[in-house]
């Protein structure tokens, strides 16, 4: 698979680029491949593309639709290891979790479908003090916003794109997927799924080119109706503020919380903690990223967690560990920096900062204060601190302090107490005696504060992809 050129799917078609951007592999720096650097020029022709074949798209029955996203999942499993090796040299994840990617948005596909097919409109009678009003009634459907801008993060090239892609297509519109550079080749396997499984020309396309290049003419581009983008605060900001009136779904940066109420069982806390911080590096928004913890149980908890994290497997991802090297020397030096700040502030290092090239050892600080950048920013590395607080009140204080708000967890063997501390985090989901994660895909996903805007999540997804029209009847 190495060093090959991939081209766009457009229209149906592969198409290449006049220039084109070389993808070298986290894992030892090889050049993987080459992905079409897009000019305006080129990036016109998509949007055209999607434009002309959205109309005749969402005329087409849910029930076909349906029938092409189950499609396309049977491609994603028979090419379920062809496209977790692609996967495993672009983004350094461990082949077995790329292929769990891949098998999971297969079934995400399938249940978009079927959740696609049973969204119908309503009829709601009208309502006042004036009599007359009961006489009208409103046909509520659902229409497509047209055409979506779906542009996705590294960390998830396959799931994230499908995640857009399913309830875009489900809602009538046609898509233009910009892939993260680093991810390109993995959710260009994923368009050329639904191609082959036979969505028509135009419907699915692909545009590539470093975001920080053609980002912004992608965005203002008027024949875009809706912007679906994941990635960090920074360029979620940036898009938000360029996209003006146009409508705009979000999924940004977090900084998760793990509340470890007195009464928690802290082997399960622990051992939750160590899951949710530090699967594939923690390069995850939804990564547990830092722990909050009373003064009577925090040497205890310390101690358990520095065992597991001790035993996690560290290595390359072609061996399937739980920490493998994180995409790139900017994750690197971050961490370095975060480690640095801390430790010269008096953070303990329980398992000290420990760099191999791209590859990050499993790093716990105790002792970790408001002062220290750690306890606010958010890394994309497997980095963990540890903040003593002296009560459930500060720890709550302490949680809403973030700019971000994804989700929290809250540990304890009191529900009741697990829900009023639930209850008072500003955060778009509290997950008791759990990691915090992405999933069920047909729950509500969405942050709040700097974590986004909008609701994912496959039947809010199609809602948010669509818009209402109501037309009424004066019976
Ligand atoms: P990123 O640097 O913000 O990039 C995200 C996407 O935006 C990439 O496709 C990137 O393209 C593109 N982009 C960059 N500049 C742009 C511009 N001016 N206009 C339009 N697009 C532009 O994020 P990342 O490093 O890939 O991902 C890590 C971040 O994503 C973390 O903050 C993480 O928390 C967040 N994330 C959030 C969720 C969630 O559900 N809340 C899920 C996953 C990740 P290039 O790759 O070509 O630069």
């Amino acid at each position: 698979m190495k060093n090959k050129k991939y081209n766009n799917l457009i229209n149906g078609q592969l198409q290449g680029a006049a220039e084109y951007l070389s993808i070298f592999s986290p894992i030892d720096g090889s050049l993987i491949g080459e992905t079409p650097s897009m000019s305006q020029k080129d990036i016109d022709g998509v949007m055209e593309a999607a434009k002309a074949a959205q109309p005749s798209w969402e005329k087409i029955p849910r029930k076909e639709k349906a029938k092409l996203l189950y499609k396309t999942a049977d491609l994603l499993e028979q090419h379920v290891d062809e496209i977790a090796e692609i996967m495993m040299w672009e983004i350094a994840k461990s082949l077995k979790d790329a292929k769990n990617e891949i098998i999971r948005t297969a079934d995400l596909l399938r249940y978009t479908a079927d959740i696609g097919v049973e969204s119908t409109g309503e009829i709601i009678s009208g309502g006042s003090f004036d009599s007359t009003a009961e006489n009208k009634h409103a046909f509520i459907t659902r229409k497509a916003m047209g055409v979506v801008l779906a542009i996705a993060s590294f960390n998830y090239p396959v799931n994230l794109a499908a995640s857009k892609i399913g309830p875009a297509l489900m809602g009538g519109n046609a898509v233009v997927v910009k892939p993260a550079s680093q991810g390109a080749i993995s959710t260009l396997s994923l368009i050329k799924a639904f191609i082959d499984a036979g969505i028509p020309a135009g419907v699915v396309n692909s545009v590539t080119g470093k975001g920080s290049i053609i980002g912004d003419y992608i965005v203002t581009h008027s024949l875009v109706n809706f912007i679906n983008f994941t990635g960090s605060t920074k360029v979620g900001e940036h898009i938000g503020k360029l996209a003006g009136i146009k409508p705009i779904l979000c999924e940004l940066g977090g900084k998760d919380a793990a509340l470890v109420l007195p009464d928690a069982d802290l082997d399960l806390t622990a051992k939750e903690i160590v899951a949710g911080a530090f699967s594939y590096s923690g390069q995850r928004c939804t990564a547990i990223k830092r722990v909050l913890v009373t003064s009577e149980n925090a040497d205890k908890l310390t101690n358990k967690l520095q065992k597991i994290v001790k035993e996690l497997s560290v290595g390359m991802p072609q061996d399937n560990p739980t920490i493998v090297p994180v995409i790139n020397n900017a994750a690197v030096e971050q961490t370095r920096l975060l480690d640095e700040d801390a430790i010269k502030k008096g953070a303990t290092a329980i398992l000290p900062l420990k760099i191999e090239k791209n590859l990050v050892y499993p790093t716990l600080l105790d002792h970790v204060t408001g002062d220290m950048d750690l306890a606010w920013v958010e890394p994309f590395s497997p980095i963990l601190p540890i903040i003593r607080v002296q009560s459930v009140e500060e720890m709550i204080e302490v949680a809403n302090a973030s700019e971000y708000g994804l989700q929290s967890s809250v540990f304890s063997n009191d529900l009741q107490q697990a829900q009023k501390v639930s209850n008072a985090l500003d955060v778009g989901t509290v997950q008791i005696n759990n990691r915090t994660q992405r999933g069920p895909d047909n729950f509500p996903f969405l942050g709040i504060k700097k974590s986004g805007i909008g609701i994912q999540g496959i039947k809010y997804s199609i809602e948010s992809m669509t818009q209402m029209k109501s037309i009424v009847v004066d019976m």
